[in-house]
């Protein structure tokens, strides 16, 4: 009895806190004079950074070293660069690197012209064949989560075309469908979506090995 007990908590141990050690930097989407997408007032930077402090002390909870490409309402350009946009994506690329990361997740919110839309996906890039072993795990865990009919695609974008690191980006949902947009601002919902990255990520970390 006593062994089964011991056992047990070994085993709960090593299935909730399996995420130690690893490093995770969450690339928050957007900032300062870039919104990303928005309707009305409500606007794509400010959703992404709140998801962000959520995932965080989500993935905290779980024994990993978070780091995040911003924890503000600023964007990462220097006054020196004369393509801001460019100068931003490009020092999220240097701090994801800088920081050692075993990977990076960039939170972003969608929008598209027809309003029925929803749901959570996931979108990466080949330069990393673990990218798309990424991308699957954290699908896979929105579609038992969500329920969502949306899938794994790539990207050519000029971040994800050229972080070495591994990595993904994650579009949490529609602004443009009225059921998502109050929904992603909403704190239990942040936390849903956290959680289920959370073991998107831990489920990843299990099939590299
Ligand atoms: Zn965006």
């Amino acid at each position: 009895m006593l062994l089964l007990s011991v056992f047990t908590l070994q085993f709960i141990e090593a299935k909730t806190v399996n995420l130690k050690g690893k490093v995770i930097t969450i690339d928050v989407g957007h900032g300062g004079r870039d919104s990303g997408t928005w309707y009305g007032k409500v606007y794509e930077k400010d959703i992404n950074l709140e998801i962000s402090k959520v995932l965080k002390k989500t993935l905290e909870n779980a024994g990993a070293v978070v780091y995040m490409t911003r924890d503000k309402d600023d964007d990462l350009s220097s006054k020196w660069d004369a393509r801001k946009k460019r100068g931003d994506l490009y020092r999220r690329i240097l701090f994801i690197q800088e920081k050692k990361s075993d990977l990076y997740l960039s939170i972003h919110i969608n929008w598209f012209n027809n309003t029925w839309h929803r749901g959570p996906e996931v979108l990466y890039h080949s330069i990393n064949p673990n990218n798309k072993v990424l991308g699957e795990n954290l699908m896979e865990q929105f579609k038992k989560d969500f329920q969502t009919k949306r899938t794994l695609t790539t990207t050519d974008l000029y971040l994800y075309r050229n972080t070495r690191v591994p990595g993904v980006l994650i579009e949490c949902g529609f602004l443009s469908n009225a059921d998502e947009r109050r929904l992603l601002q909403d704190k239990s919902y942040q936390q849903k979506l956290a959680t289920s990255i959370k073991k998107g990520v831990m489920n990843y970390f299990l099939e590299i090995g």
